[in-house]
């Protein structure tokens, strides 16, 4: 298979001022330096960042929630929340990233490559249209979807394995049959939504999928939660795109949530998302950076990832798996599974 990527050096240039903070430029330059290691950057094809454009930017975002960033940026910087700052140019690094995922978005569209991966910064799956949180500005996801469906496509799914719940993401599509979202995540942890019984409303009633682990859940729970919810559920909505937002914090050593995932659990769950393209839309899968803290764990996370994208099967996980006994999630999958009819 062919695979796009997208990275930019110009992602690193936004950062806290303190330097302390989880989101940090090292997370993409860990990545890059594993990715590179391995001979990976050299198997894909280099797509250019670009600037979002504002059509597409504000399909997801008000207005005057850009013309405020974008202030606030030009300004100096502030803190949108305790956990989101906004550093000096910050905005223009949110733009390219937003651009990014759009670029990786066509080059899978335009029949250039087969699926792609946008290794991009700040993350986005916390971003509502009308304010950044979570260490997020600009939902990449939604606006890449967004951008699919403005150039014809009907059809979008989003499946988010970040251990956090993507409520912005949620948010901008909870009224819309037309973007099915799933997400697994930590529960309970931040943000603090993503209840299981949150299924969408209106007409997009039944089209939001939260599946909720308890601390502990690891490599089975997200097996099985691909087998009751994710797949079936994926196979019911029949998206013409999917696209992935993927946060490498529910792996074992991150350090801030407390699922037990390891690097061969994202490979496996990766593989059948793949699989599921492949059977069901023309392959076209595209993946977009979200969390993951620890710097190892991120890297060959990713690696991983980009290996089932380009049809490796080999896997490289000097992490290993956790010494702890795994949570048993079975009942809760099951109950979510009935809940949506699946
Ligand atoms: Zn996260």
């Amino acid at each position: 298979m062919t695979t796009a990527y997208v990275y930019d050096p110009r992602y690193l240039d936004h950062a806290s001022l303190t330097g302390e903070h989880p989101e940090r430029p090292m997370r993409l330059l860990a990545i890059n330096d594993v990715l590179a290691q391995h001979g990976l950057l050299d198997r894909m094809l280099a797509v250019p960042a670009q600037d979002v454009t504002d059509n597409d930017l504000l399909r997801v975002h008000l207005r005057s929630y850009v013309n405020r960033l974008q202030q606030i940026s030009a300004t100096g910087g502030a803190l949108l929340d305790p956990d989101t700052y906004v550093a000096r140019g910050s905005y223009e690094v949110a733009r390219l990233a937003a651009g990014g995922c759009v670029a990786a978005v066509d080059a899978v569209l335009d029949g250039v490559v087969d699926n792609g991966f946008a290794l991009i910064r700040p993350p986005g799956h916390h971003a509502f249209s009308d304010r950044g949180e979570g260490f997020c500005l600009f939902n990449n996801v939604a606006i890449a979807a967004r951008h699919a469906q403005a150039q014809g496509l009907d059809k979008v799914a989003i499946v988010d394995f970040d251990v956090h719940h993507g409520n912005g993401t949620q948010a901008i599509f909870y009224y819309d049959p037309s973007v099915l979202y799933i997400s697994t995540h930590q529960w309970p942890l931040y943000p603090g939504t993503g209840h299981w019984r949150e299924t969408g409303a209106s007409e997009g009633r039944g089209c939001t999928v939260n599946i909720t682990l308890p601390p502990g859940a690891g490599d089975l729970s997200f097996a099985l939660a691909w087998e009751y919810v994710i797949g079936p559920a994926l196979t019911r909505f029949g998206p013409d795109l999917l696209l992935i937002s993927a946060g490498f914090d529910a792996h074992w050593r991150d350090p801030l949530a407390m699922l037990q995932v390891s690097v061969p659990g994202y490979a496996q769950l990766m593989r059948n998302l793949v699989q599921f393209a492949q059977g069901y839309c023309q392959g076209r899968i595209v993946t977009f950076l979200e969390g993951g803290y620890d710097l190892d764990a991120l890297a060959y996370g990713s690696l991983a990832v980009a290996r089932v994208l380009l049809g490796d099967t080999t896997l490289t996980d000097p992490l290993g798996l956790s010494t702890w006994p795994e949570e048993d999630a079975s009942s809760m999958l099951q109950g979510i599974a009935k809940l949506h009819g699946l």
